[in-house]
Parts: C-alpha cells; sequence; structure tokens
C-alpha cells in the first residue's frame, strides 16, 4: 500500500527489461487479483520509472507479465498527467497522425521520430477495481499508445520504417542491444545510467 503521498515512494527499484527480454515481445494477461500484492507491483513501478527519469511505464518493462501501466506525464499544454491503469484497454485514436520525438527505458539512449495520433482514450481499472478512464493529447496520448503497445508485446520501434527504423535498430545494436537477442535484461543501476543518454529529452516510457 502507499503510505506516502508521493508515488512510488515506498516502492523499490527494480531491474529493467531491455530490448531483447523475451517478456517485452509477448502479451501480458488481465489482473485478475486486486490485492497487496498488486498495490505493491504500482509502487515499484512508480519508483522504477522515476528512478529512470521516465514518463511511464508498463509492468513487463520489470519481467512482470500483467496488464498494468503507470504514469507521470506532461501533454502538450505542461499539464501532469499521473496515475496508473490496470487492465488497460486503447479504446479510441483520433486526431492527426504527428511523428514526434519517442523513447523507452528499455530500449534506453535511443530515440526516433514516431507516428502516434495526437488523441488517445484508454479505458481500464484502479487498484481498487474501479472503472478509469483517461484521456490523452499530443505527448500523453503517445504516452497512453507507447504503454499501450508494451502491454500488447510491443515496442515503439515497431512502428518506424525505412531509414528510420534501420537507423534505430543500427544504434540499438551498437548500444549492444539485440532486438532478436534472449535474455538482454540488466540491473537497475545500469539501465539508469543508460537512461541518463537522452531520449525523448529524458522522458521515455
Ligand atoms: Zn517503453
Amino acid at each position: 500500500m502507499r503510505r506516502g503521498t508521493i508515488p512510488g515512494s515506498s516502492g523499490r527499484v527494480r531491474p529493467m527489461r531491455l530490448l531483447g527480454d523475451r517478456g517485452l515481445a509477448a502479451p501480458c494477461e488481465e489482473v485478475t487479483a486486486f490485492d497487496d500484492d498488486l498495490a505493491r507491483l504500482v509502487e515499484d513501478m512508480f519508483a522504477t520509472m522515476y528512478e529512470a527519469g521516465g514518463v511511464g511505464l508498463a509492468a513487463n518493462q520489470i519481467g512482470v507479465p500483467l496488464r498494468v501501466f503507470v504514469y507521470d506525464c506532461p501533454d502538450d499544454e505542461d499539464r501532469r498527467h499521473l496515475g496508473h491503469v490496470v487492465n488497460p484497454r486503447l479504446v479510441a485514436t483520433d486526431g492527426p497522425v504527428i511523428r514526434g520525438p519517442e523513447g523507452c527505458l528499455s530500449v534506453p539512449g535511443i530515440e526516433a521520430g514516431t507516428p502516434r495520433f495526437d488523441e488517445a482514450v484508454v479505458e481500464g481499472v484502479r487498484l481498487d477495481g474501479s472503472p478509469v478512464t483517461v484521456r490523452g493529447t499530443g505527448f500523453f496520448a503517445r504516452c497512453l499508445q507507447h504503454e499501450c503497445d508494451h502491454l500488447d508485446g510491443g515496442l515503439y520501434l515497431d512502428h518506424l520504417t525505412g531509414l528510420r527504423r534501420r537507423r534505430a535498430l543500427r544504434a540499438a545494436r551498437r548500444a549492444g542491444l539485440s532486438p532478436a537477442g534472449a535474455v538482454a535484461s540488466t540491473a537497475g543501476t545500469e539501465a539508469a545510467a543508460a537512461a541518463e543518454a537522452p531520449a525523448m529529452g529524458g522522458r521515455a516510457g
């Protein structure tokens, strides 16, 4: 349970799973148990996201194959959005598709112009099982689409084509990450150090 007012303050920073980890490529399972373990997971996810300097984190990025993500993310008007969604579904996307810089804590140090809808709506539930609808525009809409991709076993790199995709994959290989590799997880401290390289201007999910 949360003991402080700041999300993640009672959480434990967990090792970040990196590109090549099989858990990042598999769809996550629906949460069915709304218990203390789930509350602890959300706390740990906030702690891990803040430690890595990210704006969003999906549970499979710390090796837990459940449909949960957390966020603390600004939109294009600099409004802050903070929360978590359990069993999220991306129910609507709208507006123009905008190519903007995007990075990922599981692909540290790399970013690429990635096309995303300018508006997104996610439905799901909170820790207590109560329904929630999260609407995002601009950069926050990008974050919502990015985290939903993770829970379906996807990465933002999947949205890249042509030269952008080749460049990003080449940079990942140079950084020691392997898209086709086996387990490439690393200690949290190493991941945090690597994440200091600019990704979305320190804004990665
Ligand atoms: Zn990510």
